[in-house]
């Protein structure tokens, strides 16, 4: 009799994976009815717009690439914080929006934004210790920190305020042992831009709590309404602040898997700490950028024409005004907020407008099932009955989705209506 094997599968593994974006979007896709499936399928779910040509990267950027790849001098392992160029022109690009100036060796490198938020949460990760996240979040940082010792703490992102920082919220939930607060902006779920007045009360108020800002910052610059991005580093003398930064979104080209963490710390708090020191040690263990990207950066950096980032923010604009105003149109769903940046808009569906929908998972499912678009159930990024819609896509496209969600609509409202 053989004895049995001595490993087994890891179940946590699964129950954190499921609750991811990539996850879930799967399984809704997989709802599509590839057989009665006469309609094309138009995915409104992630914010990877890649695929549509009017979205596609600047040539400079593939061009780098080449040059990087031609140069043969990137075929080696890099330092594991990022190779120096790379680190001087993200420090160079950053502080041109900060009243201080970054140095690379306040930078790390990344294997894109996820990778960053993996490293934050693993070196700030101690028995005890608890993390502010905003509901409703990007999920990946639920799934992360279900595999530290961080316990985490929901405060609200207040949709009649725009979805400002419900503050009374995040000092009632804080106590001695948190050690940080995460803000994402510009916002995703949310499309929301933060003004300068709020970030500022949001760094008084954690240097109030004694704790560190993570600026999520993969959307900078991309806004199309009335507010200017404002980057959380500009309140670095207030509180330390740690920004996750990326090129996935604004160069488009997030299969490359690159992204960074870069910290404004004026006050040497990080240093003092030892914060800047662990996540040089976190990163000495954990994956690499790989090194030709790293090599093709500061190109990338330096060399991307402004008229590159001015067409992918008017078209992003354009497409958020018309699927603000579209849904406009749709009588039992309502987006009290129209999207200021990012590439998503959180959308409220009235469930008891309709007959046999029961919550916005079941939503996701059938308007996949009938009408093969695919949207985001509110619920995974922690606010039930809401959808996230993604509008970085085709405008004939976005206009057929939301034509689709409408009639949708009225084919599942109580017939009362
Ligand atoms: C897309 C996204 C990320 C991940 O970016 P990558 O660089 O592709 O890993 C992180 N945070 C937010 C808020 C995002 O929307």
């Amino acid at each position: 009799m053989k004895k049995e094997w001595g490993f087994k599968e890891n179940h946590e593994l699964h129950a954190a994976a499921a609750y991811t974006i990539r996850n879930i979007l799967q399984a809704i896709k997989g709802n599509v009815d590839e057989a009665k499936n006469l309609k094309e399928l138009i995915h409104l779910g992630h914010g990877d717009p890649s695929a549509y040509p009017c979205f596609q990267t600047c040539t400079i950027v593939e061009d780098a690439l080449v040059e990087s790849i031609r140069s043969a001098k990137f075929n080696c392992y890099p330092p594991g914080v990022g190779i120096e160029p790379a680190r001087r022109s993200i420090a160079e690009h950053l502080s041109k929006d900060l009243p201080y100036k970054l140095t690379p060796d306040d930078v790390f490198l990344t294997a894109g934004a996820n990778h960053g938020i993996e490293v934050i949460l693993t070196v700030l990760a101690r028995p005890g210790a608890n993390i502010l996240f905003p509901r409703p979040n990007y999920p990946i940082y639920e799934a992360r920190a279900s595999f530290s010792t961080l316990e985490v703490r929901h405060y609200d992102l207040l949709p009649e305020k725009g979805w400002d920082v419900d503050l009374d919220g995040v000092k009632a939930l804080a106590n001695s042992n948190t050690v940080a607060i995460v803000l994402i902006n510009p916002g995703n779920p949310c499309g929301n831009v933060f003004t300068f007045d709020h970030m500022k009360k949001v760094a008084e108020t954690a240097r109030e709590l004694g704790i560190m800002v993570i600026a999520d910052e993969v959307y900078a610059h991309q806004v199309f309404g009335e507010k200017p991005f404002i980057p959380m580093g500009v309140f670095g003398h207030i509180a330390p602040v740690v920004t996750i930064g990326s090129l996935s979104k604004r160069w488009i080209i997030p299969g490359w898997r690159f992204g960074w963490i870069a910290i404004t710390d004026p006050l040497g708090i990080l240093q003092q700490t030892g914060i800047a020191g662990s996540l040089t040690s976190c990163l000495t263990i954990t994956a690499d950028p790989p090194t030709v990207i790293q090599g093709a950066v500061s190109r990338i950096i330096e060399n991307t024409p402004d008229s590159f980032f001015m067409n992918i923010n008017k078209l992003l604009g354009e497409a958020s005004d018309l699927l603000y105003k579209k849904l406009k149109e749709i009588p039992h769903v309502d987006c009290p907020h129209k999207p200021e940046g990012s590439m998503f808009a959180m959308v409220k569906l009235n469930l008891s407008d309709f007959d046999d929908i029961v919550d916005d998972t079941d939503f996701c499912m059938k308007l996949a099932k009938e009408e093969s678009v695919i949207v985001f159930p509110g619920n995974a990024a922690g606010l039930k009955n809401w959808i996230r819609v993604s509008y970085s896509t085709e405008p004939k496209l976005l206009e057929d989705a939301i034509q689709r969600m409408k009639e949708f609509c009225y084919k599942h409202a109580k017939r009362s209506q």
